[in-house]
């Protein structure tokens, strides 16, 4: 049996149609077939060159689905409730071994044998379909899975297995604290979760950064107090003492979610004495600045970089999306869904920033959207 893909050809060249094999199951393994995928700063950054990807792959790892079929040994999600074929779930895109030096230190996300991130190694071998732009998505096993709450739509929840797992887990790493101030720099979807996830943390006083008005509203219905567009001042000193203002003296975490390193100096700066700066979306190799580490020292401020998110986060923030998804607009952070096969159009418009953030279809019948 075949199934179809949308395959990365190189650098900036389209997305093509591609068949390839559906894997055979192995016992501890689950055939999912997605049903809504999502658009991440890292699929743009990969399929620009930014980070290596090589022909011939099916990228992304954004996704959610249902079980296609179920492996013989798979009885129970990672949460114990039973699992069955047709099941709508969602997934950690990393298969930790359980076998080597990190995995040993509980750290699956490093793991050295297995740290398969989504498309990114080639589908010219089984078991394939390695990326979220297929028909098909294959588990192996290690994977962690979770069956989605029927009151969560595929819209709501594809995007949790990357930027949202991503936030929670990276909101951990500079220990955010109930009645401290947060500082988030970029409301695309992942500074709106992180408001929303550092609302339901305890956080005092939330202030987001955009340059984008439809985003800074959006940003205060997902529990910023306060809004600052980066265009209203002339100059990074103009926003960072604004942002001093407003928080007292600076962010006690302060959240880079731009994907540019010309935010980094600026983020740093609103963070105040001993404060955190958490640094998620810079993840391109080409771009780089000039740092001063006095910059660190002085303040006794800390810097802390977040790439990928320990299995965990995973569970936390479907538990968030199921407890709150009447008092955030989780629905509206994938904000255009194409046909998968418009991808090139999703990719090219996902490119101008004018979404939120871009998902596909892969399934019109079995997503529930
Ligand atoms: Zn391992
Ligand atoms: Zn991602």
């Amino acid at each position: 049996m075949q199934g179809w893909s949308y395959v990365y050809t190189g650098a900036n060249e389209p997305f093509e149609a591609r068949e390839f094999p559906v894997p055979e199951v192995e016992a501890d393994g689950i055939l999912v077939r997605v049903t809504v995928s999502s658009i991440c700063g890292s699929d743009l950054h990969g399929w620009h060159g930014d980070t290596p990807r090589k022909p011939v792959t099916i990228m992304g790892h954004e996704m959610t689905g249902r079980v296609e079929r179920l492996g013989g040994n798979v009885k129970v999600d990672a949460a114990g409730q039973p699992l069955a074929e047709g099941d709508r779930i969602v997934y950690s895109y990393f298969y930790p071994c359980h076998h080597c030096q990190p995995c040993l230190a509980n750290d699956g996300l490093h793991c050295d044998s297995r740290r398969i991130g989504a498309g990114r190694s080639t589908s010219d071998k089984p078991p394939h379909f390695t990326g979220a732009y297929a028909e098909y998505f294959y588990l192996r096993p290690g994977h962690f899975v979770l069956r989605t709450p029927d009151d969560l739509s595929d819209r709501v929840v594809a995007p949790l297995n990357c930027a949202l797992a991503q936030v929670i887990y990276g909101l951990e790493q500079v220990s955010l604290t109930a009645g401290e101030t947060v500082v988030i720099q970029g409301a695309g979807g992942l500074g709106l979760y992180a408001a929303a996830v550092a609302r339901e943390a305890g956080a005092a006083n939330i202030v987001v950064l955009d340059k984008r008005e439809d985003r800074l509203a959006l940003a205060k219905r997902f529990g910023a107090d306060h809004v600052l567009n980066v265009d209203d001042f002339e100059t990074p000193e103009e926003r960072i003492s604004a942002v001093a203002d407003l928080t007292g003296g600076g962010g006690h975490v302060v959240a880079e979610l731009v994907g540019h390193p010309s935010a980094l100096i600026e983020g740093l700066k609103m963070s105040r004495n001993e404060g955190r700066y958490l640094v998620i979306g810079n993840i391109s190799g080409k771009h780089t600045i000039p740092f001063n580490p006095a910059w660190l020292v002085h303040q006794n401020r800390r810097m802390v970089g977040v790439g990928g998110y320990q299995a965990w986060a995973l569970r936390r923030g479907l538990e968030l999306l199921a407890r709150n998804r009447e008092r955030y607009p989780f629905e509206d952070v994938l904000s255009e869904l194409y046909p998968i096969a418009e991808i090139n159009t999703a990719f090219a418009e996902a490119d101008k920033g004018s979404a939120i953030r871009t998902g596909m279809i892969c399934d019109p019948d079995l997503a529930v959207l």
